[in-house]
């Protein structure tokens, strides 16, 4: 883009050249695209399939649940290590086989009053069933003692001796045999346990089934809450993130027969049927508030967006080090330029002082007036090289950060007009109409002197090298409110729009076959811009092609205080 308006004109070794800067440039980009692009777009497409197999495996609930399932196995030991604990402090106090009365068992009932009955089957003295004595005043507790006690009279009789090895077998391997009740109340019932042990005399020969059922009101309000409780609290010290509830309900039923705190209803996650002391009951958990699909979701989603982010950021900076790479290869090749530029700028002077000073030194001239042209045209050959060598150097001290300004108080009317007047005559050979206005009332003002001039010879020199047939030359300083203006205007050829922020930097030439056929560097205008706004000013191109340039240089009249300094490093 930089040198389209060239393309037409290039001679073989350019368009060696430009092919050069292409394959460079592709090679880069293709190491680019290699080394980042590649991995960077498989990572993220790893990550899209492997969040696709997430969704569609439902790889989150299958982790969360098999954590939930944990927790209910904990809440099932719990709840049955509890129980078991109680049955057996009554156990240990049970009278042996034949020692069973009423009395003793009362004793124990008073002792205990999570237990609602108490009994012992004794195949030669039959069934002792006793009641919670405090309770028996409760019908609805009366009614449920009958039945309890009718049931055990019924069972015992008819399966007494085959229970009795039941318990036998059961008690070898260390288990407890519990059975499940349905206490009436009212029209409704309430679960209740009961848990049946052998008890012996003290030979061990004779045997009686002893048994004890839990209150169901103490299950439902104390054990079963408590239990749950005891479980989220050790899930809590053990650290786990996710809060859980937990409700325990009857296996047919999904009303709750004891919860958590926080539980909020709806349908559990995961659910455990407990085995044990409490048969006929499950165990149910799930989250508080959520689901487990709508927070899979969630995370999908989460992770998707993020993909998709890290994927913009990746085309971001892709674009970004494109625009990096395709600058530092313009910049590149706008200082190869420059040095041809350059060594050719040198060469013409050079070679044309050599030939005229040669000339002069055969001493073959013989009118005074030819050799008087001879040292002329040597003396602005040199001043050419003179002034192209001092951009170079500013050029390089402003590179370097070392360039340095001496502000001095200086009639600028002065300062335009005696450093137009060493160029007047050059310009007037080259055919220039030349004019000069220099308002009276412009003031005083602080600037580098030798900075200022070369500025203004800079535009000056340009108006010269850009103008065609329409040769004009026009320079104006005036005062305009708090700036003085310094105008240098052509009738050259101008400069298109899209191009006239770009010729202000370093090296930029624009890509015009008049401007290439013309000798230049590229640095003039990057220099004068740069001491303008050393001084708090700014320089402007107004120009159109084909009708020629303005520009303005303004500097403020009373310029900031940095800019102010007597002098100033760039
Ligand atoms: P150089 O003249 O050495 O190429 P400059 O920095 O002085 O470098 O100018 C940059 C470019 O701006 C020039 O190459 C030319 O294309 C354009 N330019 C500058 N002044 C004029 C002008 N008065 N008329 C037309 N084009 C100009």
């Amino acid at each position: 883009m930089l040198f389209k308006g060239r393309c037409s004109t290039l001679g073989p070794l350019e368009t060696m050249k430009v092919k050069r800067h292409w394959n460079e440039r592709n090679r880069l980009m293709l190491t680019l695209e290699l080394a980042v692009v590649l991995p960077a777009a498989a990572l993220v497409i790893l990550g899209a399939l492997h969040l696709k197999s997430i969704q569609r495996d439902r790889g989150v609930q299958a982790a969360f649940q098999r954590d939930f399932n944990q927790v209910l196995v904990i809440a099932e030991k719990q709840i049955n290590r509890k129980a078991f604990e109680l049955t057996d402090d009554v156990q240990e106090q049970f009278p042996s086989a034949g020692r069973a009365c009423a009395e003793t068992m009362d004793r124990i009932l008073a002792t205990h009053p999570y237990i609602a009955h108490l009994w012992v089957y004794d195949p030669d003295k039959g069934l002792t069933f006793r009641s919670q004595p405090t309770r028996l005043k409760d019908p609805v507790f009366r009614t449920e003692a009958e039945a309890f006690s009718s049931m055990m009279v019924g069972w015992m009789k008819i399966e007494g001796m085959s229970t009795t090895k039941e318990l036998q077998e059961m008690g070898k391997k260390g288990r407890h045999y519990s059975f499940s009740n349905r206490a009436p109340r009212g029209d409704k019932w309430a679960y209740q346990s009961a848990v049946l042990f052998l008890t012996g005399d003290s030979t061990g020969g004779h045997k009686a089934v002893g048994g004890m059922a839990f209150d169901a009101e103490y299950l439902r309000d104390q054990l079963f809450p408590e239990a749950l409780s005891a479980v989220l609290n050790y899930q809590e010290e053990k650290g786990e993130k996710n809060h859980v509830v937990l409700m325990l309900h009857h296996r047919y039923e999904m009303t709750p027969l004891a919860t958590s705190p926080g539980w909020d209803g709806g349908t559990p996650e995961v659910e455990r049927n407990i085995e044990g002391a409490f048969p006929g009951l499950t165990l149910a958990i799930k989250l508080p508030g959520t689901t487990l699909a709508a927070m899979e979701q969630r995370f999908v989603r989460t992770s998707f967006i993020i993909l998709g982010a890290i994927s913009l950021l990746l085309a971001g900076g892709l674009v970004l080090t494109h625009r990096n790479i395709s600058r530092e290869m313009a910049l590149a090749k706008l200082k190869s330029d420059f040095v041809s530029n350059v060594s050719h700028e040198l060469r013409t002077p050079l070679s044309l002082i050599r030939l005229y000073a040669e000339t002069l030194e055969m001493g073959r001239l013989r009118s005074q007036e030819k050799c008087q042209e001879y040292y002329c045209i040597i003396r602005k050959e040199s001043e050419r090289l003179t002034a192209l060598i001092n951009n170079i150097l500013d050029f390089s001290r402003i590179e370097a950060g070392r360039k340095e300004y001496d502000f001095r108080e200086t009639d600028m009317r002065e300062l335009v007009h005696n450093t137009l007047d060493s160029y007047r005559y050059q310009i007037e050979q080259n055919g220039f109409a030349f004019e000069e206005k220099i308002a009276e009332d412009v003031p005083p003002m602080r600037v580098d002197r030798e900075a200022m001039a070369r500025s203004l010879l800079n535009l000056v020199n340009n108006a010269l090298k850009y103008s065609q047939d329409r040769k004009f030359i026009g320079v104006n300083l005036f005062r305009d409110n708090g700036s003085v203006k310094l105008e240098v205007v052509d009738h050259g050829i101008g400069i298109p729009v899209q191009e006239q922020h770009k010729i202000f930097e370093k090296f930029y030439r624009v890509g015009d076959p008049l401007v290439h056929n013309t000798k230049g560097s590229g640095l003039g205008l990057s220099l004068v811009r740069h001491i303008v706004r050393a001084h708090g000013g700014e320089v402007l191109v107004d120009s159109a092609p084909g009708r020629g340039s303005k520009f303005t240089i303004a500097l403020p009249v009373n310029p900031p205080r940095a800019n102010g300094a007597r002098t100033a490093t760039a």
